[in-house]
């Protein structure tokens, strides 16, 4: 199959906003145009990936001559840094390192280390797990509180087709173990369930998870980017993927940890555990949603479903002062409306829809 180029960086930028003069410190308290507080910062810190995940980067978009970023593009690790400290001072309380896959960045530890030192952060990592098993120890000792590792199956013909590389699900089930071992947990477990491919592997999943101190949640495919041929029927809403497993191993709904979380819990009956299910498509979580997304190459998105994104890295290399920053950021979040989830059908069916996303592994999931 031929490769189509449909480069997956955001070329162009939605203006940051200009700086008042008279821009107070940051508050904690910052509130977008629906009331919704900024708490969860994902960082996407490379656009990589040694995965191909057919629903993510399908090999025949990602294919050998992709013109991933490079290296100057990338924030650093100080930049990305500066931009974390003005975000905790706006209220954000937990900040999820992804990518593309974030274990792939060299000396990520080095990151997670600087980021530990931030008082009053919860610091947490999505990764395939590929390389979990080596890492793991190193990842606690420099701060990392926990790891969510992304399994999409148990049998490897379900799973080397959906990771597209062949990868073997023994060594993702070595990296979660390390990751328990290692004082990572509970460690988080993602399946992504696409209709007609892997939920065959659901009840194997639970089987295997339940009573495990592991958390399994379910989440379905979603239609970001524009490269992975989404269409509706392919996704399996949570409510089925809840009765299939209720069927066999009685569950019961349990209370959301904090307000705006975005799996919704389920308690085994018999007390051995629970699970989760992220309803993105069949039930939208928009007015409750206090998530941003930092970029690769520093630009902010207020919506994994943003066309564009606000050029922080452009502002961080012309001599930005931390306090420019703050209120940039600041005028960005007051002016965020996003609610894509709530709109889906209307925003689709627009004569003026865009034919063109950011991509999952650009800007992190
Ligand atoms: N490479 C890491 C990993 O796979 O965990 C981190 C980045 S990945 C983009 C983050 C999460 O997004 C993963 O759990 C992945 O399964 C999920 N994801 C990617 N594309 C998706 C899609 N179209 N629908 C739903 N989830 C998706
Ligand atoms: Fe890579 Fe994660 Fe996307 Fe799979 S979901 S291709 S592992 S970034
Ligand atoms: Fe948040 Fe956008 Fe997802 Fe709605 S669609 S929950 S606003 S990221």
């Amino acid at each position: 199959m031929s490769e189509r180029f449909i480069p997956i960086v955001d070329r162009r930028a939605n203006p940051v906003p200009p700086i008042p003069a008279d821009a107070g410190p940051a508050t904690g308290n910052l509130a977008d145009v629906r009331g919704r507080r900024v708490r969860d910062l994902r960082i996407s810190i490379t656009d990589r990936c040694n995965f191909r995940c057919t629903y993510c980067m399908p090999k025949t978009v990602f294919g050998r001559n992709y013109p991933f970023l490079q290296r100057q593009e990338l924030l650093s690790f100080e930049e990305i840094v500066r931009i974390a400290r003005v975000f905790v001072a706006h209220g954000v309380e937990k900040i999820r390192l992804t990518g593309g896959e974030p274990l792939l960045r060299r000396y990520v530890e080095n990151l997670i280390e600087q980021l530990a030192a931030i008082p009053g952060l919860e610091l947490t990592l999505t990764t395939n797990g590929s390389l979990l098993a080596r890492k793991a120890r190193d990842l606690k000792a420099a701060g990392l509180h926990r790891v969510t590792v992304s399994l999409d199956a148990l049998d490897d013909a379900t799973f080397q087709a959906m990771n597209d590389v062949g990868f073997p699900v023994g060594q993702v089930l070595a990296g979660i173990d390390a990751a328990a071992a290692a004082g990572l947990s509970p460690v988080k477990i993602n399946m992504v369930v696409k209709r007609g491919t892997n939920e065959s592997s659901i009840l194997p999943m639970v089987r295997r998870f339940k009573g495990s101190g592991h958390i399994l949640r379910f989440i379905e495919y979603m239609d970001v980017g524009s490269s992975n041929g989404w269409c509706l029927d392919e996704v399996l809403p949570s409510a089925e993927v809840v009765r299939m497993i209720d069927a066999e191993f009685p569950l019961e709904p349990i209370d959301p940890n904090y307000p705006g979380e975005v799996a919704e819990r389920w308690r085994f009956r018999d007390g051995s555990g629970e699970i989760g299910v992220i309803s993105s498509v069949t039930q939208a979580f928009c007015a409750t949603c206090t998530r941003i997304r930092l970029s690769t190459e520093g630009k902010l998105y207020t919506c994994l479903f943003a066309e564009s994104g606000h050029d922080l890295r452009t502002l961080l290399r012309s001599g930005a002062s931390d306090a420019d920053l703050s209120a940039a950021v600041a005028g960005i979040w007051r002016g965020r409306a996003d609610r894509y989830s709530e709109i889906r059908a209307a925003a689709t069916a627009r004569p003026d829809a865009p034919t063109r996303r950011i991509e999952m592994s650009y800007i992190g999931g």
